[in-house]
């Protein structure tokens, strides 16, 4: 018998055959700042970042977002087999392009775009709604400045009107492509755009009115077909043609399935484009948007790129160039395999679920609540008294139990309001709305047992501290994150990124 073997430094010999946590890689700290000089073994590069993102929530209770966390298994095949195709070859992916455009068109005709049984939809989609409000938006300003100019006046103060209660990526927009941003304050009670108020405000300047259908903050759809009567006569007072734009990130894919007769869409003659996000109720993973005009010519041609694929011309309107195909082949997905039936009964079950957790909360007797029974699925709730305690606290104490409710003010002029959201999504069951009730109450009674925090600088330091006890002593830079995360959120009182 020959024995053979081969000489190897001792390192490297131990490398080969040791399991990762044998191994010297998990005694090492991570790179941080710069690129290591050395490779890993692969197993222990998985391992290391595995591992660190263990500490992250967890995507399913994770009730502040919108945002897809399941799908089905058939569906997550697509998207691993097409992680490679870059979306922009359209040349090499026509098929890709092909589902694109289809999706476009389902949507268009979702919401009731006057499109001829020969004509295809104008739309595309985007990275998520923020991209699709950008082009909707640049669109809009692109239209505005050209009839300005034609007609010999200024075109240099371009402004929109909107709630106070916008998300973020109009604030974005306004402030990335120089359009003022004219709000429409709330008032306590009253937490949408006030279509009165918002007509108002309107001027020669205005490029468009954006209506919200499903305020992040309360899921409550704003009154877009009011919106479209005042605007109407207004338009026709002044001479003007101010358009309507439809926010319906997170309605889009809710009120034709619950609301098929709540008029809001291009039913009404002047809304002009909509944007939907396929990752919230589209049901599809992080990555998705869309946005549809209703006819060609609201969608200026200078600012549509033209390219030329398999001899047909494919107009392409984005921010971004490549960018990956699974997220619409994802989207087709559910539309084929969910249709109007599926969509509908996944609706109706988020609907069914929040009022079993809205009856749940209005039973503690301890919370107002202060979404609407119409709108998205989504139950937000503020306490009824807040002398001692408040919902930030209760946010911190059911972090604990593995829960991520947001916490927030409202925007101006509400902003002495602080409510608690839950958004129901597909994969929030019954059962998970019972036991998260039934945390609530655990935390409210637990709360009462706790000195007050209000009235002291320090409130959210005293909580902190009453924690460390029955919790992981945190060291004192986390410590003091936290407290800074904390009050920068009560100073802000705007924007805390709910999406
Ligand atoms: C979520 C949301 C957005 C932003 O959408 P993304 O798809 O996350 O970019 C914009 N407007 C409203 C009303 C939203 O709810």
């Amino acid at each position: 018998m020959v024995i053979s073997s081969t000489v190897s430094h001792p390192d490297e010999q131990n490398e080969s055959i040791a399991c990762t946590f044998a191994s010297r890689y998990v005694r090492e700290q991570v790179p941080k700042f710069k690129m290591p000089e050395n490779s890993i073994p692969k197993d222990a590069a998985y391992q290391i970042i595995n591992d660190e993102l263990m500490l992250d929530g967890k995507p399913r209770l994770n009730l502040a977002s919108f945002v897809t966390t399941w799908m089905e298994p058939e569906c997550d095949k697509l998207i691993m087999d097409s992680l490679n195709k870059n979306y922009v070859d359209m040349d090499e992916y026509p098929v890709t392009t092909e589902l694109q455009n289809r999706c476009v068109n389902i949507i268009a005709h979702l919401f009731n775009a006057p499109i001829g049984s020969e004509e295809t939809a104008v739309g595309v989609g985007t990275v998520g709604s923020s991209e699709a409000i950008m082009l909707a938006g640049l669109a809009f300003k692109r239209k505005w400045q050209t009839k300005r100019k034609a007609e010999g006046k200024p075109y240099d103060k371009p402004n929109i009107v909107t709630g106070a209660n916008v998300q973020v990526c109009w604030e974005k927009f306004a402030r990335y492509f120089e359009v003022e941003l004219k709000e429409v304050k709330l008032t306590e009670d009253y937490y949408v755009m006030d279509p009165l108020k918002a007509v108002e405000m309107v001027d020669e300047n205005t490029i468009c009115v954006a209506a919200i259908l499903g305020s992040t903050l309360t899921g409550e759809f704003e009154d877009v077909k009011l919106l479209n009567e005042l605007l109407t006569k207004k338009n026709k007072e002044t001479g003007w043609d101010t358009p309507i734009h439809v926010d319906a990130a997170s309605g889009g894919f809710v009120a034709p399935f619950l609301y098929p007769d709540l008029l809001w869409d291009f039913r009404l003659p002047l809304v002009k484009s909509i944007n939907v996000s396929g990752h919230k109720y589209g049901l599809v993973y992080p990555g998705i948007g869309w946005v549809v005009w209703r006819h060609k010519a609201d969608l200026p041609d200078d600012l549509v790129f033209h390219i030329n694929y398999l001899g047909s011309d494919q107009p392409t309107f984005t921010l971004n160039f490549s960018k990956g195909s699974s997220q619409i082949i994802a989207q087709y997905y559910q539309f084929i395999r969910l249709g109007f039936e599926g969509y509908k009964n996944v609706m109706e079950n988020c609907l069914a679920n929040t009022r079993t957790l809205k009856e749940g909360i209005e039973k503690t007797g301890r919370f107002k609540i202060v979404s609407k029974d119409i709108g998205v699925p989504l139950v937000a709730f503020s306490l009824k008294d807040s002398s001692k305690h408040t919902v930030f606290e209760i946010a911190d104490h059911l972090r604990k139990y593995g829960w991520i409710v947001p916490a927030y003010t409202m925007p101006a002029d509400a902003k002495h309001i602080a409510v608690l959201r839950v958004v129901i999504r597909e994969d929030f069951s019954c059962s998970l709305a019972e036991r998260l009730v039934s945390d609530i109450e655990k935390v409210v009674n637990l709360l009462d047992t706790l000195p007050s925090s209000i009235n002291s600088k320090d409130a959210h330091v005293a909580v902190i501290a009453s924690e460390t006890s029955e919790e992981v002593k945190k060291d004192i830079t986390e410590t003091q994150a936290e407290i800074l995360r904390y009050w920068k959120k009560l100073v802000d009182g705007k924007r805390v990124g709910a999406c």
